[in-house]
């Protein structure tokens, strides 16, 4: 049995927190391949590593030279090692790495000594070698996983160890460069180590005992989800609901590898574990969770026979090609069609512009735009083989006197999206969750 565990930012936030890592994954032999973030927040009000070497790098870039951010992050080094009461340099190795972010001189590379650092430490803790990803987590020129050969430079490096920590975050780029993977990206390198080990099960250390069904803030103590499927997570993680990077499912499904999510502080909660969905057991649920994400707009298009209108989605699609913006969603109709898109893509006058060229492209006999559109997805397997869900959906958004703006059911009848307007979207959660959990 070969476990594969990643620990996240708070379990690493300190000394005290990197031994309560050490005693886990010394607890049970299968734990054998240990994937680090950087140390995280210790407290409300705390600044992550990550973010103190992205100033560090703005630093540098302004002034030739590391700033007060670079002593905070060797403060906190040198109290963890002091804390953990390691022998080890730690000053010369902040030195080294001080000389590496002024010579290398990029963001990447300055934000990925968080987790060199903190793989270093966790591995003199643990008496085992230090796997540097730069080695063997490899980028293409496309920027992507070179898969092929990440998968048989990490298997050469795993072989033969009996424990080994590898840093998490980052890899190296075609163009011999640090380059990391997007914010929180440490659980997706846990899930390449899971599949270069042939791991039979992916262990996601956090602060938090799983999935819940709603977004806490919004709910008040949201039910415990038990089990989902790999799709499942990556709908709802995809809409918001932020336990795991949404990306960090696609290594470990390939190879089948269930993963666990696990608390470093209550290690005795069972988590939540993510499996196949032909290992699936639905437990007669209907929803499985819910998940949305606010600041949508909506670009709506209706033009008499659109339908037999060939080439039609075409143009307006090469439009926003053009401009680079990518879309959440289309729900269509016969004559009507509405592209989703996160509001972040359309700001400074991207908009209008991408409005008045659709227009020349296509010549709606209608072109609106809805802002402020507020995105909740319900999700579960359960809902494909129960009847009346839908109306259960929406007879609970309009007791809550919620107007929706907008439906879409995924083609894989997995999720109902429904869009409201932003100031609504609290309100309408809280109402899909009654009607569902309650
Ligand atoms: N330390 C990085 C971040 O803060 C990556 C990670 O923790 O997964 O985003």
């Amino acid at each position: 049995m070969i476990k594969v565990c990643k620990f996240g930012g708070t379990s690493m936030a300190d000394g005290l927190t990197m031994r309560r890592v050490a005693e886990i994954v010394e607890s049970d032999p299968a734990r054998r391949f240990v994937v680090v973030s950087a140390p995280g927040k210790r407290f409300g009000g705390d600044t992550k590593i990550t973010d103190l070497l992205y100033e560090t790098y703005e630093d540098v870039a302004a002034c030739r030279d590391t700033g007060p951010a670079f002593e905070k992050v060797c403060d906190r080094f040198r109290g963890i090692v002091r804390e953990l009461g390691l022998p080890m340099d730690i000053e010369a190795v902040l030195q080294e790495t001080r000389a590496a972010i002024l010579r290398e001189d990029t963001p990447d590379f300055c934000a990925s000594r968080g987790e060199y650092l903190a793989g270093r430490i966790m591995a003199e803790l643990l008496k085992v070698p230090f796997i540097d990803a730069r080695d063997t987590i490899k980028f293409g020129a496309d920027g992507r996983l070179d898969s092929e050969r990440t998968y048989s430079l990490l298997a050469a490096a795993l072989k033969g160890k009996r424990r080994a920590v590898v840093s998490g975050f980052y890899g190296e780029g075609k163009d011999g460069k640090v380059k990391t993977f997007s914010r929180g990206g440490s659980d997706v390198s846990g899930a390449i180590v899971a599949r270069a080990a042939g791991a039979d099960l992916y262990e996601n250390w956090t602060d938090v005992s799983g999935f819940l069904a709603c977004d806490p803030r919004i709910v008040e103590n949201p039910a415990h989800i038990r089990a989902l499927s790999y799709k499942e997570l990556r709908e709802l993680s995809y809409m918001g609901a932020n336990v795991l990077h949404s990306e960090s499912i696609f290594p470990v499904r390939e190879a089948d590898i269930p993963i666990r999510i696990k608390n470093t502080f209550r290690p005795e909660d069972e988590g939540t574990e993510i499996v196949p969905t032909s290992r699936y057991t639905f437990g007669g649920r209907v929803v499985t969770g819910i998940a949305g994400k606010k600041n949508f707009d909506v670009i709506y298009l209706d033009k008499s026979l659109m339908n037999a209108e060939i080439g039609f989605t075409y143009r307006v699609l090469s439009v926003l090609y053009k401009h680079g913006v990518s879309f959440e969603h289309i729900p269509t109709g016969i004559d009507t069609m509405s592209f989703v898109i996160d509001a972040v893509e359309l700001k400074n006058g991207v908009l209008e512009e991408i409005c008045r060229e659709i227009e020349e492209a296509v010549h709606p006999d209608n072109l609106r735009v809805i802002r402020d559109i507020a995105l909740i997805a319900v999700v579960g397997h359960g809902m494909t083989r129960s009847v009346g869900t839908s109306a259960r959906l929406f007879a609970a958004i309009a007791r809550a006197g919620v107007n929706v703006r907008m439906i879409d059911q995924g083609s894989s009848e997995l999720n109902i999206i429904v869009g409201v307007d932003n100031e609504n979207y609290e309100r309408t959660l809280r109402a899909v969750y009654e009607e569902f959990f309650m």
